[in-house]
């Protein structure tokens, strides 16, 4: 057992706090990661506060972890030590149902262990990436190209790969209109992967304040969802929209922003439920879809893309004090584009 320093929520209301515990031997399977940095997503904010069920305390979040392998166990041929990797929000599955051996490993059917809050095989709560180490099976770490700084990997391995997907899937890429709804931590990669793919990227974001970002960041138009002339001009502008959203949206009115076959696909994941008419599907052909993150192969798959076009995220690196302060700020949607925890200040 290696002890490690971490930060970690005590209950749904109190701050974040300092605190140690404890990572398992390195079994043969098992790689050991020194965390260098790690990325704040809101889905740790929406988790830590039981906005979707009862969170088990305490809580380490952090899904988006990106460092160097420390030591590897016996049977690891993929990694030695030295080698810069991350692990993203899952760290186990079966491995053995019709979706895991589809490289779906996120839709595990027999339910996977995600990297905090799960019951792992050893009957043990995972902990996740606000600590110094991380012991993780080696199908379950990917590596992180020498192209993008690991502070700007940490977030593509939650924010890009849940945005990378279902780009993908539906085909984004030259002569798709595609829209981002939400130019945050998913928003902000989603508009550059988007655009890396060849297609034509609208923001869609409650004012224009982070307009002159969204255009330096690929976007080809941006639009203001406040102003109701938004959802005039732009009425079946778009193939695509990929929701990032947090909170819940007037659904119908952005499902009349698709063009006849066109999808939206529902990323956000607001405590909520969302409501729609079922004509704004219907008058158009319209779809409406949701993505949970993507599988291991295809996150590896999302940092090559990433690696290969100049991708990282654009990050506000932060001390790990500062995790309350930043969960405030992310909140307010005062987030440029990524808080994300320099891991040697917890040592
Ligand atoms: P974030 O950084 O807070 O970004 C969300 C953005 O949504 C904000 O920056 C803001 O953009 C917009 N927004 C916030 N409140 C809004 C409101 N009331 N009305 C309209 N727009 C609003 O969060 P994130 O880390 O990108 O995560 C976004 C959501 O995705 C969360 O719900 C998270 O849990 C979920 N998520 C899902 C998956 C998955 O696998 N499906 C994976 C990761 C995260 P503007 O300021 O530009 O309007
Ligand atoms: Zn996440």
């Amino acid at each position: 057992m290696l002890t490690v320093n971490a930060y970690a929520a005590t209950s749904a209301t109190d701050p974040l706090t300092p605190t140690t515990i404890e990572r398992r031997d390195v079994g043969p399977h098992d790689v050991l990661i020194e965390i260098k940095y790690t990325g704040i997503c809101h889905s740790d904010i929406h988790h830590v506060r039981s906005e979707w069920g009862e969170a088990t305390y305490p809580v380490v979040p952090g899904h988006e972890i990106a460092g160097v392998v420390a030591e590897v166990g016996p049977e690891v041929t993929a990694y030695v030590a030295g080698d810069r990797v991350g692990v993203g929000c899952m760290v186990d599955s079966c491995r053995e149902c019709a979706n895991c051996r589809t490289g779906r490993e996120q839709y595990c059917l027999k339910g996977n262990t995600l990297t905090y809050g799960s019951i792992g095989k050893d009957g043990t709560l995972t902990q996740g990436g606000y600590s110094t180490h991380v012991v993780v099976n080696d199908d379950f770490v990917v590596k992180i190209p020498d192209a993008i700084a690991l502070e700007e990997a940490a977030p593509l391995l939650c924010a890009g790969i849940t945005t990378y997907s279902p780009l993908a899937r539906w085909g984004a890429g030259p002569g798709k209109k595609v829209a981002v709804v939400g130019l945050g931590g998913l928003g902000h990669v989603a508009v550059k992967i988007a655009h890396a793919m060849g297609a034509e990227v609208t923001v869609l974001s409650q004012s224009l304040k982070k307009m002159d970002d969204g255009l330096r960041l690929g976007a080809d138009h941006y639009h203001a969802t406040s102003d109701p002339e938004t959802f005039q001009t732009l009425a079946g502008a778009f193939d695509l929209i990929v929701n990032t959203v947090s909170a819940v949206l007037d659904l119908d009115a952005y499902l009349g922003l698709l063009a006849v076959d066109g999808a939206m696909v529902n990323v956000g994941a607001p405590a909520e439920p969302l409501s729609l008419s079922v004509f704004s599907l219907i008058m158009q052909g319209r779809s409406y879809a949701g993505s949970l993150i993507g599988g291991m192969g295809e996150t590896q798959e999302m940092l090559d893309f990433c690696g290969e076009h100049g991708i990282g995220a654009e990050v506000e690196v932060i001390r790990a004090e500062k995790i309350n302060e930043a969960y405030e700020r992310v909140l307010a949607s005062d987030v440029r584009y990524r808080f994300v925890i320099d891991v040697s200040t917890l040592r």
